[in-house]
This record gives structure tokens, C-alpha cells and sequence, in this order.
């Protein structure tokens, strides 16, 4: 068999988090009661017309320069001609050749792959370029029935924004990892939820294999309106090896469009695909070409502090693992709960520690989200302070850390009333020492001539001395000291 090469691109599709739809005053509602939000204007009866919505620019802009795109001065919006029962006006208001941002790209990082391959992957930080994004209207939604179909028109016009990137994805992993990815930068622009489960952010992917050594890129076959990205990342997988067995049994692909049946692990034919001239697309006469300046402008100040910019600002300024500051940085409201902890802490790696480790056990067992852990950032910066002065051990800490989340109350509460506090009164554990020495001449004996580790034997007599409350290190010192003297 043959070596062959893939290539993937894809369009992702994005509801935009404005309050109203794109060209009317309708609100914008998950979940509501069918053909609530409606009004001439999303109906698309006829002679109603059209007003653009400000925010969904404004969040489109925002996107772009997140993206690293470039702004045209001008663009424009068009109609998309063609006939669907969940588009009554018989065309979709969007952009073709001005859209609003052109260019850019989606960074890559390692976390954003599928975690079976983070450790294989050899580029896990390319940046797969964009060709565009504009900004449409999205369509009614249709659902049928036995017998019969209804359509709720509370989606149409919905501010709708499309990603489209080069055909540069390589594998169904770097496919899953992009959308990750463009998933995180949009949560951290708050320009939408994102949430593919509510349809909130959908992929088509175009894909098609070729042999390699050969230049012309192999029919392209698009896989329509996916929502789940590990679906994605299947979908692509069972294309891949569908393509390539057809081609080595010397058929001929067919430009179409498949779509993906999670269940039966498959893809299905469509129909064969239009070409873009099918659409006929015009200027729409109701909607004046827009000047960007002034969105961009407005917008510049709003650019968030980007993923990848955190990732390292926490290696940086945290000394944390580049892991853990992907993790931390992969979720924006556990990053800022870190970041609060980690501001005044002796030493912020064991924030980390703390929050990545000891803290999900805890709140996934009392279903809870990180904005309501009853552990305060500050209390467990106080927590991280007073082990690290050694005022109570890292055993202790434990204990002390869930009474932290049962109770709500402070470490130095918890302490005090658990009499918890290490002894690290030098004048105290001097005369543990001397106890422990005095009540043990074997081990003495066995450390002066040479055996070190009795040391330890020692240090675990000065600790049950003190029951447990002394410091060890401090212990250990003081052993030595004395010891030595002897
Ligand atoms: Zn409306």
C-alpha cells in the first residue's frame, strides 16, 4: 500500500453571546418555548428590514484580533441564495468577498490534543492558519416527528459567526486539538459558550487524501455539522482509511457531503455537493457596507491576556510545571482561583499542588464548582504559608485542608483548635533531643561509628516525644548538633 497524505480543513461555525439576534430585536434564548423569539423580521416576511446588530460585530472583531487576523477597513454583507424550509426568505444574509477578518490563526499547544497522544505528537504548538471569518445569520432549526416535521424559528437569526480555516490540519488529532483550542480562546474573549451540546459551536470538516508524491490535493469530501470534537477526531479517523481503501481498490471519489453517525461509528452519503456559484450571491440592498475603524478601536482595549500568553506568564511568574500551567490555564475561572492563591504565597508551585491535586477530589465529591469552593484563594494561601514555615507539617496539612472544606474555616483556626501547632521552640526540642539521645546509647553507638541512617531512629523517638508536634527539621538539625558534640 501506498503512503498518503491528509488534508483537513475546517469551518467552524459559532453562536455569538449577544442578547438580541443579528438583524432584529429579537432575544437570543437557549431552550425556550418553540417560535417565542420571533418577529417579521426572522420570519423573513417579505419587505421587513434588517438592522445590524453592534455587539455581534464588536465580538466578531474581538475574535479576529484574539486570532491575529486582519481587519479590512470595509466589509460587507450578502445574500446566500437557495431554498430550505428553515429559511423562508429563500437566502441567508452573509459575507462572500469582504468578509470581516481575514487571515490569522489557531495556536496549538500539547494539552489541547487528545490525552492518549499528547506525549507523541511532534508539533504540538503549530499554529494552523485561517483563511476568514465572517459573520452571518444562522437559520431556523427543523425537527421531525413520525409523520410529520415543525420548525422553530426562535434560532433564525441568530448572530452566527463562521471560522474557516486553511487546509492545513494533518490528522484528526491536530483537528480535535484546534477546535480545543479555538474553544478556549473564545471562552476567554466571552464571546461565546461555545457549548457544542447546545449547538452553541458546530464543525464541517472537509477532508481528502492523496498519494504522496502526488501534487494535487485528492477530492474533497466535507463531513457537515459536527458536534462533539472527539466526534470530530472519529469521524475523521473512519473517513481517512474509507478514502484511501476505495482509492486502493482503484475507485474514484466523488465530491460529497457525508454526514457522521456517532452510533454506528460511521459516515453516511448526503448528497453530492453545489458548488459556491450555486448560491448566486449579491450584495444584500437593505444592508449598508460597514467601516470597521471605529469597531476596532472600541474593541483593542478588550483583548484578554490570550491562553498561551497565561501558560507561560504562570511558568514565568508561578514557577509551575509547563503541565500544570496548561491545565490551569485550560480552564479560566480555576486559573483565577489559582492566580489569587498564588499572589502572596511563599511558594505558589505548592498552590498549584494543592489546587490541581487535592481540591477537584474534594469538589467533585461534593458536586460543587470551583466559584463555589468554601475554601477562599486567600485561606489557602494562608494554608501554603504556614506548612512552609514549618509551623505544621505537610501530614497535618492534609487534615487541616478538608476540615478547611467542610467547615469553611481558616487554617489558623483549625490549628488553634486542634492544638495542631509543630513545635519549633529550639529551647523545647534541644531537650527532646537530649532525651531521645540519652534514653537510646545503641543507636548513638551505631551512628558514631558510622552508621548515619540511626539518625532517622533518633528523629522518630524526638517526634513521639513531642507527639508529634515537632518540627523535623528543626529536629533533625539539633540531633545532629548534639550528636556531633558527643
Ligand atoms: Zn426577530
Amino acid at each position: 500500500m501506498k503512503n498518503y497524505l491528509v488534508t483537513i480543513g475546517l469551518e467552524v461555525h459559532v453562536q455569538l453571546k449577544t442578547q438580541s439576534k443579528m438583524f432584529c430585536g429579537c432575544p437570543v434564548e437557549y431552550g425556550a418555548e418553540p417560535n417565542t423569539h420571533t418577529c417579521p423580521v426572522c420570519l423573513g416576511m417579505p419587505g421587513a428590514l434588517p438592522v445590524m446588530n453592534h455587539q455581534a460585530l464588536k465580538m466578531t472583531a474581538l475574535t479576529g484580533l484574539m486570532l491575529g487576523c486582519t481587519i479590512p477597513t470595509v466589509c460587507k454583507f450578502d445574500r446566500k441564495n437557495y431554498f430550505y424550509p428553515d429559511m423562508p426568505k429563500n437566502y441567508q444574509i452573509s459575507q462572500y468577498d469582504l468578509p470581516l477578518c481575514l487571515g490569522g490563526g489557531v495556536p496549538l499547544h500539547q494539552q489541547a490534543f487528545p490525552k492518549d497522544v499528547q506525549k507523541e505528537v511532534a508539533e504540538p504548538d503549530r499554529v494552523i492558519p485561517l483563511t476568514r471569518i465572517h459573520l452571518e445569520e444562522d437559520v431556523a432549526k427543523s425537527f421531525h416527528f413520525d409523520g410529520s416535521s415543525g420548525i422553530d424559528f426562535n434560532r433564525a437569526g441568530t448572530p452566527l459567526m463562521e471560522i474557516v480555516s486553511d487546509p492545513e490540519i494533518h490528522s484528526p488529532e491536530e483537528a480535535f486539538a484546534y477546535l480545543t483550542s479555538l474553544k478556549q480562546i473564545l471562552h476567554y474573549g466571552n464571546v461565546s459558550d461555545a457549548d457544542m451540546e447546545k449547538g452553541q459551536m458546530r464543525a464541517d470538516c472537509n477532508i481528502s487524501v492523496r498519494p504522496e508524491g502526488q501534487e494535487q490535493l485528492g477530492t474533497k469530501i466535507e463531513i457537515k455539522n459536527m458536534n462533539t470534537i472527539s466526534g470530530v477526531r472519529q469521524a475523521l479517523a473512519y473517513e481517512i482509511e474509507r478514502q484511501i481503501a476505495a482509492l486502493e481498490r482503484g475507485e474514484k471519489l466523488l465530491q460529497e457531503t457525508r454526514r457522521w453517525d456517532d452510533d454506528a461509528g460511521q459516515t453516511f452519503l448526503m448528497r453530492v455537493k453545489e458548488t459556491d456559484a450555486d448560491y448566486r450571491y449579491f450584495p444584500d440592498p437593505d444592508l449598508l457596507p460597514v467601516h470597521t475603524e471605529a469597531i476596532v478601536d472600541e474593541v483593542r482595549p478588550l483583548v484578554p491576556e490570550l491562553p498561551i500568553q497565561k501558560r507561560k506568564r504562570f511558568i514565568e511568574q508561578y514557577s509551575v510545571s509547563p503541565y500544570d500551567a496548561g491545565v490551569l490555564a485550560d480552564d479560566l475561572p480555576l486559573a483565577a482561583y489559582f492566580e489569587k492563591a498564588a499572589a502572596g504565597a511563599s511558594k505558589p508551585k505548592q498552590v498549584a499542588n494543592w489546587v490541581l491535586n487535592d481540591l477537584p477530589n474534594l469538589l467533585s465529591s461534593a458536586a460543587l464548582t470551583i466559584q463555589e469552593c468554601p475554601i477562599a484563594p486567600e485561606h489557602l494561601q494562608e494554608l501554603v504559608n504556614v506548612i512552609e514555615e514549618g509551623k505544621i507539617s505537610g501530614k497535618q496539612g492534609k487534615e487541616v485542608f478538608a476540615e478547611m472544606f467542610t467547615s469553611g474555616k481558616t487554617a489558623g483556626a483549625i490549628i488553634e483548635e486542634k492544638g495542631l501547632k509543630q513545635v519549633s521552640d529550639v529551647g523545647a526540642i534541644e531537650a527532646l533531643c537530649a532525651q531521645a539521645i540519652a534514653a537510646n546509647p545503641k543507636a548513638v553507638a551505631e551512628y558514631k561509628a558510622g552508621k548515619l541512617a540511626s539518625i532517622n531512629f533518633l528523629k522518630g523517638q524526638v517526634m513521639k516525644l513531642s507527639k508529634g508536634k515537632a518540627n523535623p527539621g528543626l529536629a533533625g538539625e539539633i540531633l545532629e548538633r548534639q550528636l556531633a558534640a558527643i
